[in-house]
Parts: structure tokens; sequence; C-alpha cells
């Protein structure tokens, strides 16, 4: 099917908006259409106010990744996340690359992370030629697992042979227990780099997501909790290393009126036209919170009494932001595995996705050490991301009642 385009318009304001509805795949069909809209994982959802805001900033000139714009959205950030300094990006996995750059991350280097997260968490780890180890998750909230952690790493001091970085991944929501690996890693003098991507607004032991690590990489892609259409944030409260990491953004070019380059960086920067839908959109963040755990809420009053099926956990410590719902599902109390309820769902138009693939069993790692791993399998092999964005009641009522009819009950 070919692709409509949007007519370019003089204004956004004259934007043929009826063109951008045949587009996006998340518009309600009009009331005479035919079947429901299909439900997505995590569709991107306007605040409102976007559209003014993308006009200010196109008749206002600041176009480029400098400016006002970012500075703006940057303090903005800085202040929703709990952090001191932030420099906004043009990914989240432009972040993580920063990150690994700035922390002196070098081929042979060791990188420790979970298993269990997206491949974007170590991925630019390895292309710098990082040799990275897998380590699995606890139970109670499905992030790395601080005591083998500490274990691990007691016996990598032994054999001389400490990871550069470790890399907790703050999951689907949920904050890794960052108190207890912080301290781990404090004490062999080894810094926490947390991917928190999927976790802005979550909390850990009252602090917010990546709060305590030495950085904290964000996304403001299209399926995160808040978007600017796609984007990331690095954060620390270490002035100096957002200081050189804005450098290296900025192809690490030297403060004089003529192109001077002691050293190599990268363009990573992030555009005033995507910071200024960014700045709109961490206004709606409280409210998208609430708005995902009530989702999590629902799923859970609908489908906790059968048999078979249970949810990611919440401990004691943390709050999720509920980024994702995840259930699990049994397939010999629930009568179907987790495969034929995706399938299910898919039929009745309704998207659905496997939790994570661990990244040890991924062949682009082939080799990979990795300590533990039972726990991330038996997710994988049971965990299904519902849809969790906006919805309707009647439309997540959909959901509940296509998995209750598989069940042996
Ligand atoms: C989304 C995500 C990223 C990457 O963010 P992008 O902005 O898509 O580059 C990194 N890590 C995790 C765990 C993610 O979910």
């Amino acid at each position: 099917m070919a692709l409509r385009l949007i007519p370019s318009t003089d204004t956004l304001a004259g934007a043929d908006l009826a063109s951008i509805d045949n587009i996006l795949p998340f518009r309600r069909p009009s009331a005479e259409a035919g079947p429901p809209r299909r439900l997505h994982l995590s569709p991107p959802q306007l605040a409102g106010g976007e559209m003014q805001a993308l006009e200010e900033t196109l008749r206002s000139g600041w176009l480029a990744p400098a400016g006002p714009i970012p500075k703006a959205f940057e303090a903005a950030f800085a202040e929703a996340a709990g952090f001191d300094e932030v420099l906004a990006v043009s990914s989240g996995t432009a972040a993580l690359h920063l990150s690994y750059r700035v922390l002196g991350v070098t081929p042979g280097d060791e990188v420790w992370a979970p298993s269990l997260t997206f491949v974007a968490t170590v991925a630019p780890a390895a292309q710098m030629g990082a040799r990275i180890t897998f380590l699995d998750v606890e139970p109670g909230s499905w992030t790395l697992d601080p005591d083998l952690l500490r274990d691990a790493l007691a016996q990598a001091a032994r054999e001389g042979r400490l990871p550069r970085v470790v890399v907790p991944v703050d999951l689907y929501g949920q904050c890794a227990d960052l108190d207890a690996i912080v301290s781990a890693c404090d004490r062999w003098g080894v810094p926490v780099l947390s991917d928190s991507a999927e976790s802005l607004g979550g909390q850990g032991r009252l602090r917010p997501a990546g709060k305590g690590a030495r950085l904290a990489c964000f996304s403001f892609n299209g399926n995160k909790i808040i978007t600017a259409g796609g984007g990331g944030a690095l954060a620390s409260d270490d002035a100096r290393l957002i200081t050189t990491a804005r450098h290296f953004s900025m192809q690490a070019k030297e403060s004089t009126p003529h192109y001077q380059h002691e050293t190599l960086g990268y363009s990573y920067g992030f555009s005033s036209v995507l910071a200024a839908v960014g700045l709109v959109q961490l206004r709606a963040l409280e409210a998208r919170v609430s708005a995902r755990r009530a989702v999590f809420a629902r799923y859970v009053a609908g489908l906790a009494d059968l048999p078979g099926i249970s949810f990611m956990p919440e401990p004691a410590w943390g709050r999720s932001s509920r980024w994702l719902s995840v259930m699990l599902v049994d397939p010999e109390r629930f009568g179907a595995d987790r495969e034929v309820v995706r399938r299910a769902l898919d039929a009745a138009g309704i998207e659905s996705r496997p939790v994570w693939k661990p990244l040890h069993l991924q062949p682009a790692f082939r080799g990979s050490r990795m300590i533990g791993g039972g726990v991330s399998t038996g997710f994988f092999e049971r965990g299904l991301c519902l849809p969790s964005g906006a919805m309707e009641p009647g439309e997540q009522a959909r959901v509940v009642e296509v998995i209750r009819r598989l069940a042996r009950i």
C-alpha cells in the first residue's frame, strides 16, 4: 500500500489534518467507520499545545539543535527528572553512546548489564569494542540482581578484570534497586550508568528513575511515556560529565573561530523543533504515570483471578510508571501459552509483544558471558506486554475479554 504523503503547506496550522489521519495508525476511526481501531502497545499521545508550540518555533526561526529552545527543554527536564545537569540529544541510544564515551570505554573493556533489556542498552558499547557480560535479573523487580552483581564483582576483582561500567536497566517503568547496585559498585570504584529510557516518571526508594547513578539515560522515542517524536537525554549531578558529553555531541568542535578538533565527536544535537514538542509533553508526565498505572490496575482487576495469570510485581521500595503492563502466562495452569494469547489478541486487532528476548540468547551476542540466566529466560518464555497507552475503558475491556475467553475455567 502506498503511503499517502502529507501535502506541503506554508504553515503547520494550515496542514491537511485529514491526510495526517490517514497515515497515523492510532487515530480513532470516525463514527461511521466499521471495525474498531487496532490497539497498539504504546502509541504516541499528544498533550495538547504541540501544534501551537511547533508553529511558534518555526516562526521564531530557531530550528537548529542550539539556542533557547533545547536549553529550555533541558532545564524543564532536569526539574522533572530530578537531576542537576542535563544534555538533550537526538536519541536515547545516542545518550548511551555518549555515556560510554565519557566514562572512558575502550576496546577490550568489560561492560556489565542485565540480559533482560532492549538491545540499545549495550549496542553502542559493543560497537565501541567492549565485551559485554550479561547478568540475570531478580524476580521481585525484574531488574538487575544486586546480590548476583555483588558476588560477580568480588570474583572479577580477584581475577583482576573489573568492568569499566555497570549498566542497570529500569525495565518497563520499574526502577532497578540503585542503592544496592551503587553500593556494590562503589566498593570497587566501578561507575554506574542507569538506562532509564523506559522509566521516566518511575521511582525507586523515593528517588526518581536513575537518580544516584553517575549518569542516567532517557528516551523520547515515539513509544515512550512522553515523546518528542524522537530524542533522548543524559542526566547527571556531575556537571563535568555533562559538559564533556556536550562537547562530544557537537563534533568535539573547540571554541575557536575556525574549526578546530583535538578529538573526534558525533552529531547528536537535539533539534529545536523536537525540543518544542518535548517541552509541551513534559507537562503531561505526571498525568501519564497516573493513567498508565490505572491501565495496569484495570488489567489486574480483569484478569488476576484467572489460573496461571500473574503480573510484573512492584517491589515495596519502588513505584513503577507502568510504562508497559506486563503479564506472565503459565501454560499448564492457564490452558494456553503466551504465543496462543498473543496470536488471539492479534486476530482481534490488538497488538501485544513478548517480553524482551534476553540479550545473551541473541545471535548478535553469541559468545558473550552470562551470569545466571534462568529468571530472564523464564520471563521471556511466559511474559507478554499488553496495550498500555491511552484507551477507552471499553477498548481495554476488549483486551481482557479476548484473554478471558482462552482461560481454562
Ligand atoms: C527505548 C530504549 C532505548 C533507546 O532509546 P531510543 O531513543 O529509541 O534510541 C534504550 N534502552 C531501552 C531500555 C529502551 O527501551
